[in-house]
């Protein structure tokens, strides 16, 4: 008999997500990507997706293998789940951290279905996701609860030991302190090494690598006092001028592919199911060869890329062109036989000092409920987050036409007013003079030439005498992509866009404003 499986390491988000450095962040995603692919190497099976090729394994993953009876099944799974907690506890020795602090934190989940042939398999398919997302609501173990105080970092299990950090002080559980300790302590013979040899730059390195490279900065100290505020008086007297407001500020991005599960679920064979996986290993491929991810070439760092799941920590001034060129990938490489699907993005502006956990959940956050459902998918949404001051966003889908600029997209007029913004000065009141124009053009019946007139006027005033027209009509755009509902009242005008766009923009210009 011929079974199909699914099987699942869980947490994901908890494990990955809660990370108070760039560099927890991005080696627990590798560590999770290592367990899942000592799983899936020890499948004896045909493998359905991941694809056998495919570099970086998902925490979930669909085989089919043949059994007589359903204990065989069993014990071939049990198989897998114990070549997992090896590579894990493997990990634990490493560090010495003591197994017994990390043994029973994964969660092995999976289910089986029999089928004779491909004419059930796509039932089976159907069937065996049903079976593990009821599986999953009930975990086979319960995690032993850990007495003593709370690890600060995960909020979740017991500290280990109090001496971490620059200061000593720093408290982390066994967990965190696998990640923390891994990359210094695994040695060159191990699979992992060469993947943790680099030094990984701090957001603050990377918000702050223009300063960094125009002044030189290599020793520790200053890359170090870029991290407080205090010390900023000493980088004054040294190179005269300080790191400026924007240059504190990162961005997260965040993608996925839309109707996966749809997509998944219509395949009717394991060939077609291999088939659209081989599409996803060949996009990832892609993304991990853009130029920008290329540690001689860029300052973007590709956190993880697998399935249809990019996560990425980019400069500023590449965040959306980064985001452009993965879409454009995504089209060449999936939607071109898959046209069902599409892609959205997320990207979160953060200031350096913003806890990363948080910035990290913000991001996930603003994929699922603003670019997929608020602008209904095959989206990009972008938000501010001021140290001051609330959350700006502004999103609309890819190919969503600015109403008045019918030539253009509002990707591309962001595109434009992001050029427009770096070739220019400008002041820091346009946003505050755009805000004013709110009752303006709330007035009901007033036509879109009045409208594009206000905006004229501001753009004269501000970014400059050029392309006053156009600038007016990708702004105005920008400003109002959400801005009327069906009654054709004004309901959401946004003049932060602006705001977006100054940040997202290049500075070449000392003298440019100075963010409040
Ligand atoms: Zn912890």
């Amino acid at each position: 008999m011929r079974y199909l499986v699914v099987f699942s390491i869980t947490p994901v988000q908890a494990f990955i997500g809660r990370a108070r450095k760039l560099r927890d962040f991005y080696v627990s995603s590798k560590i999770l990507s290592y367990l899942a692919s000592a799983g899936f190497n020890a499948v004896n099976g045909k493998k359905v997706y991941p694809s056998a090729q495919s570099k970086s394994i998902p925490n979930k993953f669909v085989f089919s293998i043949e059994a007589d009876k359903e204990e065989q099944v069993k014990s071939e799974l049990e198989r897998i789940e114990q070549s997992i907690q090896n590579a894990w506890l493997e990990l634990a020795d490493i560090t010495n951290v003591p197994r017994c602090r990390v043994n029973d934190y994964w969660n092995y989940s999976w289910a089986a279905v029999p089928y004779k042939d491909e004419k059930e398999y796509k039932q089976a398919h159907s069937k065996v996701q049903k079976l593990l997302a009821a599986i999953k609501l009930k975990p086979r173990k319960i995690r032993k609860s850990q007495t003593g105080k709370k690890c600060p970092l995960c909020g979740e299990n017991s500290v280990w030991r109090e001496d971490f950090g620059a200061n000593k002080d720093e408290k982390l559980c066994g967990v965190c302190a696998i990640k923390r300790l891994l990359p210094e302590k695994i040695t060159k013979n191990h699979q992992l090494y060469s993947i943790f040899s680099d030094k990984y730059p701090s957001v603050t390195e990377i918000a702050m690598h223009r300063y960094i490279g125009k002044y030189g900065l290599i020793n520790e100290y200053e890359i170090e006092s870029l991290q407080e505020e205090t010390k900023y008086n000493e980088l004054k007297n040294k190179y005269g001028k300080s790191p400026s407001n924007k240059e504190k500020y990162y961005a997260l991005l965040a993608m996925d592919g839309d109707k996966m599960g749809d997509l998944v679920n219509k395949k009717t064979t394991p060939d077609e199911h291999l088939g659209l996986s081989q599409k996803l290993d060949s996009f990832n491929g892609e993304v991990e060869k853009i130029d920008c991810f290329d540690k001689r070439k860029g300052n973007a760092k590709l956190i993880y890329t697998g399935g249809d799941d990019i996560f990425a920590v980019l400069p500023l001034e590449n965040a959306i062109s980064i985001a452009k060129e993965i879409r454009e990938l995504y089209m060449k490489k999936v939607v071109k036989d898959e046209p069902t699907t599409t892609i959205s993005a997320a990207i979160v502006i953060a200031h350096h000092k913003e806890p990363l956990r948080e910035v990290i959940q913000d991001t996930h956050r603003v994929l699922d409920k603003i670019a997929k459902e608020k602008a209904g998918r095959d989206a990009l949404a972008i938000r501010l987050k001021k140290r001051s001051g609330g959350d700006r966003d502004l999103f609309f889908q890819w190919k969503a036409t600015n109403p008045f600029k019918p030539d253009e997209t509002l990707f591309d007029s962001l595109l434009k007013i992001k050029e427009a913004l770096s070739e220019s000065a400008l002041t820091s009141s346009l946003i505050y003079r755009l805000a004013q124009l709110k009752d303006a053009i709330g007035v009901q019946g007033i036509k879109s030439e009045q409208i594009l007139k206000l905006f004229e006027y501001e753009v004269a005033h501000s970014i400059g005498e050029e392309n006053v027209k156009e600038n007016a009509k990708r702004l105005a755009g920008l400003c109002l992509a959400q801005a009327f509902n069906q009654q054709g009242e004004l309901k959401e005008f946004n003049p932060e866009a602006v705001a977006i766009a100054h940040f997202l923009a290049n500075d070449n210009d000392d003298k440019k404003m100075e963010d409040k």
